[in-house]
């Protein structure tokens, strides 16, 4: 059956809906169409270990979209449909082998406070951070949401401009390319400090060592101190569901079980899609593609829709290392060794600290699976205990040293064989890291009901967008961030064909669930001042 619609979104990730809600919003008739049986991508809530043990399948931390534009415009319409966001003073701390740990508060002076307690006068050091960061906070997460391809990119350059002057633009453009060791290690005495904040920059898909990590940290830091560590109650899917009873209450469409193969260009233009099963649904003013570059390029598109040297390029589109989920559903909640406060807070990192990162990054960078990997360990019960039954324990672990295909084990213990992820590999590898866990959460092994574990393999089944397991669609190298991502050759969100629009982890401002990319072309969109055509909205049959 054919569709007709304003614009048709393929793939429902969170960028896609959020771009969907705003459009629908303002009178557009859309329809979203997702391959998978169910909507969300990496936003999935499911019992996947025990019945009545709720876990966050994928993403877990919601700050990137609470703080983020499309929460500012639409917050209150999902809150009305169910959404209700959780949150807490204890978001993030280390905890290191020695069993020493440091902590992110929600406050400039219980910063100052937790780190001068490591080494005095780096409370100074973070009072001096926040004093030279906040007053240019606009322009630091302005980059993050802003177009930069566009006026508006150039218009916050030239604000930088005004502002900073020649000499303090050039100093400010600059230290956004710091690493993140140099920025610890000239900013902080303590190699607490150092190891509190450098796992954060796993979560932006960099190493410690990797050109612009250092500003991700500060960004990190203040966006943690600021706003937290939310999450829904209920779960991830609450987020989902509220943002599809949006669409549809604006008389959008949402479609799961609908793999778009082709997007149909005619003209130059793109004027629809087509699903695997030959039905065709046609998209008056765009199509807003939420896929990688590599299934835009190569399966999307096809010879003569693009320029040659554009679609050799997106062939070269890197992407990043490996990760691996572990889920764990526990009989009782987990007693960790050392400060009590390690039990109440959201998210701990278990690691050596910044050399600990770096060395486990440089290993699975060269394809090996790291010693001493960092262990993410997620305590939504910290904050929603209706995610298990009463007094049980749950842990959403992550790890983000990973290789795709493992060429050995640094460690020199585990038989990786062809490099394929196995159920084998990935079974001994957790066991790995639930093993070195235990040893600072001494009722761990003896209280695991159950366990579920999603290798780098495992996610790219689940998603075709999670690539190699990279969870970020895509390395955030500088040379494919910011300005450049996806890739020098097409920058930004327009593509070389018209009204075919590239939204998505892979695209600018990158992966998390801030929905940057999806709400930078929603505005796009809706900027001109074009008669809504509120007529158009259903004008076409849908099956389902
Ligand atoms: C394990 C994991 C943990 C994470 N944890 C966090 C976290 O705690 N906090 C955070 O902020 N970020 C986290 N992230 C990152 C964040 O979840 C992602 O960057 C973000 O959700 C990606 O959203 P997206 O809009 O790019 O699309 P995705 O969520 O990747 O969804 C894309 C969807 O498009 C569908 N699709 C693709 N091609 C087609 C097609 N041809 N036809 C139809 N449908 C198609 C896919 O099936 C998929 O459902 C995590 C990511 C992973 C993988």
């Amino acid at each position: 059956m054919t569709g007709t619609f304003d614009a048709v979104v393929v793939g429902s990730g969170i960028n896609s809906l959020a771009c969907a809600a705003l459009l629908a919003r303002g009178g557009w008739g859309v329809c979203v169409l997702e391959r998978e049986d169910e909507l969300g991508g990496a936003i999935k809530t499911a019992e996947i270990t025990e019945p009545g043990y709720l876990h966050d399948v994928f993403s877990a931390w919601h700050p990137l979209w609470v703080g983020g534009a499309a929460h500012a415009e639409l917050g209150d319409e999902l809150a009305a449909r169910g959404l209700e966001y959780l949150n807490t003073d204890l978001p993030t701390g280390t905890l290191f082998p020695d069993g020493e740990s440091a902590f992110l508060l929600r406050s400039g002076d219980a910063n100052a406070a937790e780190l001068d307690r490591h080494a005095a006068g780096d409370g100074e050091a973070w009072g001096r951070m926040l004093e030279s960061f906040l007053p240019n906070a606009d322009l630091a997460f302005g980059v993050l949401g802003t177009e930069l391809w566009s006026r508006a990119g150039a218009g916050l350059g030239m604000k930088a401009y005004r502002r900073l002057g020649r000499r303090g633009f050039a100093e400010f453009v600059g230290e956004l390319t710091i690493s993140s060791r140099d920025w610890l290690t000239t900013t902080f005495e303590s190699e607490r400090a150092h190891g509190l904040l450098a796992p954060w920059v796993l979560h932006t898909g960099l190493g410690p060592d990797a050109a612009a990590s250092g500003y991700m940290t500060q960004v990190i830091a203040v966006a943690v101190q600021e706003g937290g560590m939310p999450i829904p109650r209920g779960g991830g899917a609450k987020l989902v569901e509220a943002l599809v009873r949006l669409i549809v209450d604006n008389g959008g469409i949402c479609r799961s079980g609908s793999d778009v193969e082709r997007v149909v260009v005619e003209a130059g233009k793109a004027t629809g899609v087509r699903l695997a099963d030959g039905e065709t649904v046609e998209a008056g003013r765009a199509v807003v593609a939420n896929v990688t570059p590599t299934q835009l390029y190569e399966r999307l598109l096809g010879d003569g829709d693009v320029p040659a040297d554009v679609a050799g390029k997106a062939r070269r589109y890197r992407y990043g290392r490996g990760e691996m989920q572990i889920h764990l559903a526990l009989s009782e909640r987990p007693r960790w060794q050392g400060d009590e406060r390690l039990g109440q807070t959201a998210v701990v990192h278990v690691t050596a600290g910044l050399d600990g990162v770096s060395r486990a990054v440089n290993e699975a960078d060269r394809g090996l699976l790291p010693a001493e990997a960092t262990i993410v360990v997620g305590q939504p019960l910290t904050m929603d205990p209706s995610r298990a039954p009463e007094g049980a324990g749950l842990l959403w672990i992550q790890l983000q040293e990973l290789p795709s295909q493992a060429r050995g084990d640094a460690a020199g213990e585990l038989d990786t064989g062809d490099g394929t992820w196995s159920e084998e590999l990935r079974e001994r590898y957790a066991d790995r890291i639930v093993a070195r866990l235990a040893r600072q959460i001494p009722n761990l092994e003896s209280t695991i009901k159950a366990r579920t574990v999603l290798s780098p393999a495992d996610l790219e089944r689940a998603n075709v967008n999670l690539l190699h397991g990279d969870p970020y669609g895509g390395s955030l190298a500088l040379d494919q961030n910011f300005l450049w991502r996806p890739f020098p050759a097409s920058p930004g969100h327009a593509t070389p064909v018209e009204r075919l629009w590239h939204i998505g982890a892979s695209t600018h401002p990158g992966p998390g669930l801030g929905a940057g990319s999806g709400t930078l072309v929603a505005h796009q969109l809706l900027r001109p001042a074009l008669p809504r055509r509120a007529g158009n909205r259903l004008r076409g049959l849908v099956s389902r």
